[in-house]
């Protein structure tokens, strides 16, 4: 088990969309909404030439993943009894639909937690990752995914093993 070392977190808000849990016997089930938004923590063992853990300017491919995902967005369950009725909805241009295996914010934490981290892979080769990641609907409630992903501590364990090859999450 490896340490953290550096870690820098980055603050990502904006993202107004409306969700229902169909399953839920109390009022969660009704299309409700709410501005959400995600905080970021991650890590490094070592800095990139700047200092940086990660260079915040350079995370654009992650707000577009949010923006596309959650801007706007009606997101539902894949399996939502009503979703031939959300589809024709999307169709006919009421809403802007998202299917997800689960709308909740824990789930949702956990996906952004994925993104991220293919993308800090697939950039620094394991130098850094995505540690932990905050899903916030307001000011009262969020759910969290902390989870250090496996290549994260192998890339340290075995930093003298030149193999740069992409270890899957
Ligand atoms: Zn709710």
């Amino acid at each position: 088990m490896s340490s953290l070392g550096y870690t820098c977190s980055k603050h990502f808000e904006g993202y107004p969309c409306c969700h229902r849990q169909w399953k839920h016997p109390g009022h969660c089930r009704y299309v409700h909404g709410y501005s959400r938004s995600f905080t970021i923590w991650f890590s490094a063992q070592e800095l990139d030439p700047y200092g940086f853990v990660v260079d915040f300017s350079s995370l654009s491919p992650l707000e577009k993943k949010l923006r596309e995902h959650f801007d706007h967005t009606f997101l539902v369950n894949e399996d939502d009894p009503l979703l031939s009725d959300w589809k024709r909805l999307h169709s006919q241009g009421a809403l802007d639909l998202r299917v997800m295996k689960n709308v909740g914010l824990e789930s949702t934490a956990e996906l952004v937690w994925k993104w991220i981290n293919e993308i800090l892979l697939d950039r620094d080769s394991g130098r850094t990752c995505s540690w932990r990641v905050e899903a916030r609907e307001n000011g009262a409630n969020a759910a969290y995914f902390e989870q250090i992903p496996d290549w994260f501590e192998k890339s340290h364990d075995k930093k003298k093993d030149s193999a740069k090859s992409k270890m899957p999450l």
